[in-house]
């Protein structure tokens, strides 16, 4: 059955909490496992079955170095044979930074008092938009503070201008968001403005330490938090993307809490999240956060590694809040969807580069600020396909990544294809001279990889984007 705001009723008994932090710390403290285990572990995964939080948490416990090599080498092969080598690619837009929650690492909090608060007009707002396409991209992430001005109707309508702003050939067509939880009725007008995925992230698991962070507002209530995508769930939003911001406790917990999560979706809605981030803290305006857990880039590239194996059909995000160093290692991990030219300041992607450089107001630093331009150009030389594909979600071929994974061939006759089409459409509308020509190397040698039977039409498609055909997809 499908809610609507007319036919639920809001349950007399909030939705109670999943994450036993108890259950998550006695699973640290167990033995390391013997090479053996490992090689088992590790073997499960590469036969493609989900391992459970034991297992997970044994590949967590591993840290010597041959060990830990395992592991990334097993993730590195399990995303080549279940992935290939396609990147999703998207952007984030910031519509509103008015914010009444005070959490203690952001720089948008209430008790931020130097922070500059703006909320985009509506024609800032297709500006922005506009200036994005122009750059060609086609897939967004909005992002809110949490406000009463930023009303579940506010953030749809939000998305739908978004969706109708067209520049030339440039058009948006995945819009995701990233915004305070809703109520079911909140869920429902969300996903009827055409979201795709509905983006939150628990910043830590631990419900004590969870206190510590969140001082005021109504973000300072850790179950309600929790229970928010069990809520998208019974609105009939089932793309959802979870996350935790690393630096806030051990990375070992909140990785382990974001495996139970995905098995607490898993078997309540039969479906997990669509995605997993882990954002790591970066330095914010007024920040309010010691250094206690910061989290090193080896035991971040050793985290995305178990989480490929964990949860094989998930997509990975690493955002640009990490080095472009960084990004590259991950990506080899498992890491699936990353964010190019990213601009946190709200307003920026329309104005000039030298009037952005302002920490008041951004959420956070950001790490990698290369063009989406210079990203696509990184990508193609270490030989990834950029991808702005929207086709499953379009199709209506939900749990994409699930089939991805489980259905013989997926890749190779849709993926595969769908990928190079809008990296053509790119290239003929974005890409220079230069970049033209590494990206056609690189769509010819991936014409190899797609079904022999549609290779063919494969070329003939790309053809018709050459001759100015858009928005072909399989
Ligand atoms: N206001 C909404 C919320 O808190 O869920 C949505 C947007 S919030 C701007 C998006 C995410 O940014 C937060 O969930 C948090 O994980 C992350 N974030 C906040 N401060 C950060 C910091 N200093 N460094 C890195 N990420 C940060
Ligand atoms: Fe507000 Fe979100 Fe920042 Fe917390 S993380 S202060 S809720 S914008």
């Amino acid at each position: 059955m499908k809610f609507t705001p007319e036919n639920y009723a809001l349950p007399d008994i909030p939705m109670m909490p999943f994450i036993d932090a108890q259950e998550i710390e006695n699973l640290l403290v167990g033995n390391k496992p013997q090479r053996q285990e490992i090689e088992a572990i590790v073997a499960k995964s590469l036969s493609k079955q989900r391992l459970s939080l034991q297992d997970t948490a044994k590949l967590i416990l591993v840290d010597d170095p041959e060990s830990v090599a395992i592991i990334k080498q097993a993730a590195k092969d399990l995303k080549k044979a279940v992935y290939g080598n396609r990147i999703v690619l998207f952007a984030p837009l910031y519509v509103g930074n008015y914010c009444t929650n005070n959490c203690t690492y952001c720089g948008f909090r209430t008790g931020n008092k130097d922070a500059i608060r703006v909320t985009l007009s509506h024609n800032d707002l297709i500006k922005e938009v506009e200036a994005l396409e122009e750059e060609g991209q086609k897939r967004l992430i909005l992002v809110f503070g949490e406000h009463r001005m930023y009303t579940p109707d506010f953030i749809a309508e939000t998305v739908r201008a978004v969706y109708n702003v067209k520049k030339g050939n440039g058009e948006i067509r995945r819009v995701n968001i990233n915004a305070a939880p809703m109520e079911i009725d909140g869920f429902v007008k969300v996903k009827d403005a055409g979201i795709g995925t509905y983006q939150i992230f628990q910043e830590t698991y631990h419900p004590e330490i969870y206190k510590k962070y969140h001082l005021a507002g109504p973000k300072s209530d850790y179950n309600y938090r929790l229970t928010s995508l069990d809520r998208a769930q019974e609105a009939g939003l089932d793309d959802v993307g979870i996350g935790a911001l690393f630096g806030l406790y051990d990375w070992r917990f909140e990785t382990l809490a974001m495996v139970r999560h995905t098995n607490h979706l898993e078997a309540c809605y039969n479906v997990g999240p669509h995605t997993i981030s882990f954002p790591r803290l970066q330095a914010a305006s007024n920040m309010l956060v010691d250094k206690k857990y910061e989290m090193s880039d080896a035991d971040y590239a050793r985290m995305v590694a178990i989480l490929r194996l964990a949860v094989p059909y998930t997509g990975l995000i690493c955002t640009a809040r990490e080095r472009a160093e960084v990004r590259s290692e991950v990506l080899q991990y498992g890491v699936s969807q990353i964010d190019g030219g990213t601009k946190l300041e709200i307003g920026a992607y329309s104005e000039d580069d030298e009037t952005t450089q302002d920490l008041h107001r951004e959420q956070f630093e950001v790490g990698d600020s290369r063009s989406l331009q210079s990203v696509i150009d990184t990508l193609l030389d270490e030989e990834y396909l950029p991808s702005f594909c929207t086709a499953c979600y379009r199709k209506g071929r939900t749990g994409e990544h699930f089939m991805e994974f489980s259905v013989p061939g997926f890749i190779k006759r849709f993926c595969t294809p769908n990928a190079i089409f809008t990296l053509a459409e790119y290239l003929e509308d974005y890409g220079s001279d230069e970049q033209k020509q590494k990206g056609y190397q690189l769509i010819e040698k991936q014409i190899l990889e797609v079904d022999s039977q549609k290779a063919e039409l494969v070329r003939s498609t790309i053809d018709r984007i050459k001759k100015g055909e858009r928005d072909l997809y399989w």
